[in-house]
């Protein structure tokens, strides 16, 4: 029997879990991959990696998994590991979501 780690409930593992916060998750990653565009032309900040760093290791986790990245995070990453895991993050998911055809939500900023 497995025991989803994202969610908790058990019947499916972390990779086949449809818990509905996964959408809002991905949408907020959408949108903060759009303001770390801005924020890298403007004033240089690397803001993907920042919102990155706020998040919980499930969290962080399920991204993977939800992106279909070959980069998996252990359950209990330590230091290192996780630095190198949210730097890969960040530099798959800039080039996952082509933010830089969301004219939309730049204009927003702009
Ligand atoms: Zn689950």
């Amino acid at each position: 029997m497995y025991t989803c780690s994202y969610c908790n409930e058990n019947g499916h593992s972390i990779n086949k879990c449809k818990h509905p916060d996964i959408e809002i998750l991905q949408e907020k990653i959408k949108k903060d991959a759009v303001i770390h565009y801005y924020c890298m032309l403007k004033y240089d900040f690397n803001f993907l990696l920042y919102s990155l760093k706020l998040l919980t290791i499930p969290e962080l986790r399920i991204i993977s998994y939800k992106n279909k990245l070959y980069n998996k995070l252990s359950y209990k990453p330590n230091k290192l590991e996780l630095q190198k895991y949210l730097f890969f993050l960040q530099n798959n998911l800039t080039y996952l979501f082509p933010y830089y055809y969301n004219i939309e939500i730049i204009n927003i900023f702009l």
